[in-house]
């Protein structure tokens, strides 16, 4: 039954008991004024009766309303238990059936998604643990949001590094700076490093910014190239190996071919044959020697013997050098040197072989009577040295791989020439070895322009020996 018409009964109930009450109370009378007052009566009475119903009836429903809430309120609390959201339906009837639907569909659906971010969750730290690469992930503020065990391994952590700033828990000042800078938002170079317990091994350590899309911070991996090294170690050794191996031979052909042309003079054909043989013999020679060197630096053999050096002397050298193929091809060098950039501290040897290197192919690359110039700058520390020709060039396409090994953009014409293919190689690794760089570019006149950038005052390369 409806709660009005609970009330409108009640009501009615206590109007008529209250209107026969007041027929035996009133005495004697006319009609008319007994019909009136049994009204008024009857009228008041259901009224203060209808608010007392429904007073007592709303205090019912109110308790009745509280409790199916608190039933309600409490199977919603227990969501996240597997079962939750079916009881939550069975909690309810009338019309909180209504909400507990809606907050079932909501629970359905947020726990879908939790259940797939969980899983996935799950699957990225599988991953991350099967990982032989070190991965480690620090926030903006440097605290550690995820390790995996083979970081956790190698750096090393203990079991619990999440949450702790990584400042507190890195050893190797190398991937502190890795992360230091991959926090400030830079790409750092990669750096070697060995960890005390595993000295056998070598990892590549690189730290990179995490994009502000995925929350800003850094990413440190650590990558095993112990193996990469050892082939690496292993081709340079078998390269050295095999060109000490032919260097006895090479010297012996060539020593007898000569032998045999200075018994001169014989028939032309032998003549001619002895004479390919030399060159040939020559040529391999020198090859010999290129690989011998850049295995030498490779290697670390070579160490810098660092003196003062006058700029002008070193260029007056490598012209003598090569004066006689100079005075040859008809070829003129200018040489301007600046009041500031008359001495510079290096290993003159070594600056001579960039020099001499760079002047022969600005002579062997160019046509006959093409000029060559040879200048020096100074900046603040820097001393610049350029060699430019007034040749063809090097056309773009290869100006990116000239320094490599072996690349050649004619290789007829660098055999002719007598070229190896290593020569800017060794320039490059000589440069490096002072601290300093070396570039190739067209000169918008035309011909070819290496500029190498020096460090001016003191050696701060990697094989710096000091004066
Ligand atoms: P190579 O022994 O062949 O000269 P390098 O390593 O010295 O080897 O030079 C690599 C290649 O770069 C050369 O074969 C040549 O094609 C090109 N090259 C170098 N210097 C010049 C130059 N001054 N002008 C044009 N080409 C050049």
């Amino acid at each position: 039954m409806r709660r009005s018409t609970v009330i409108i009964l009640v009501t009615m109930a206590v109007a008529v008991a209250a209107s026969l009450a007041a027929v035996e109370s009133f005495g004697p009378t006319s009609p008319t004024e007994l019909a009136r007052a049994i009204f008024i009566r009857a009228v008041l009475i259901a009224c203060v009766a209808a608010l007392v119903t429904a007073a007592t009836l709303a205090w019912v429903d109110r308790r009745a309303l509280r409790g199916r809430v608190a039933v309600l309120a409490d199977a919603i609390k227990r969501l996240a238990a597997p079962d939750g959201s079916a009881r939550l339906v069975e909690q309810a009837d009338d019309e909180l059936l209504e909400i507990a639907h809606a907050v079932h569909v909501a629970a359905d659906t947020v726990g879908r998604q939790l259940g797939a971010a969980a899983h996935e969750r799950a699957r990225m730290e599988t991953i991350l643990a099967s990982m032989l690469e070190g991965v480690l992930v620090v926030n903006r503020d440097g605290e550690v949001v995820l390790a995996n065990e083979a970081a956790r391994g190698l750096l090393p952590l203990d079991e619990t590094p999440v949450g702790r700033r990584y400042v507190e828990l890195i050893r190797q000042p190398d991937i502190m700076q890795q992360i230091g800078s991959a926090l400030t938002g830079e790409t750092p170079n990669a750096v070697e490093v060995v960890f005390a317990r595993h000295a056998q091994r070598t990892f590549l350590a690189r730290a990179a910014p995490v994009p502000a899309s995925a929350g800003t911070g850094a990413v440190l991996v650590l990558h095993d190239i112990t193996d990469l090294r050892r082939a690496d170690r292993m081709r340079r050794d078998f390269v050295a190996n095999v060109s000490h191996e032919l260097r006895t031979p090479l010297t012996a052909i060539r020593g007898y071919v000569e032998a045999l042309l200075d018994e001169g003079p014989h028939e032309p054909q032998p003549q001619r044959f002895l004479e390919i043989i030399g060159r040939h013999a020559a040529r391999m020679e020198r090859l010999v020697q290129d690989l011998l060197r850049l295995a030498r630096l490779d290697a670390g053999q070579e160490a810098l013997d660092l003196v003062s050096c006058s700029v002008d002397a070193l260029f007056a050298a490598v012209i003598d050098d090569l004066r006689p193929s100079l005075e040859h091809r008809q070829q003129q060098v200018e040489i301007k040197v600046a009041p500031a950039a008359t001495t510079l501290v290096a290993d003159p040897a070594k600056v001579h072989d960039v020099l001499h290197n760079l002047v022969e192919n600005a002579s062997n690359y160019s046509p006959e009577r093409a000029r060559i110039s040879l200048s020096a700058e100074a900046t603040d520390d820097r001393l610049v040295l350029r060699v430019a020709d007034t040749g063809p060039g090097i056309s773009e396409a290869h100006l990116p791989r000239i320094f490599e090994r072996f690349y050649r953009v004619d290789k007829a014409r660098s055999r002719e020439a007598g070229g190896t293919g290593l020569g800017l190689s060794i320039v490059r690794h000589l440069v490096e070895l002072h601290g300093g760089s070396v570039a190739a570019a067209n000169r918008p006149s035309g011909g070819a322009l290496f500029t190498v950038n020096l460090p001016r005052s003191r050696g701060e390369g990697p094989g710096a020996r000091g004066e």
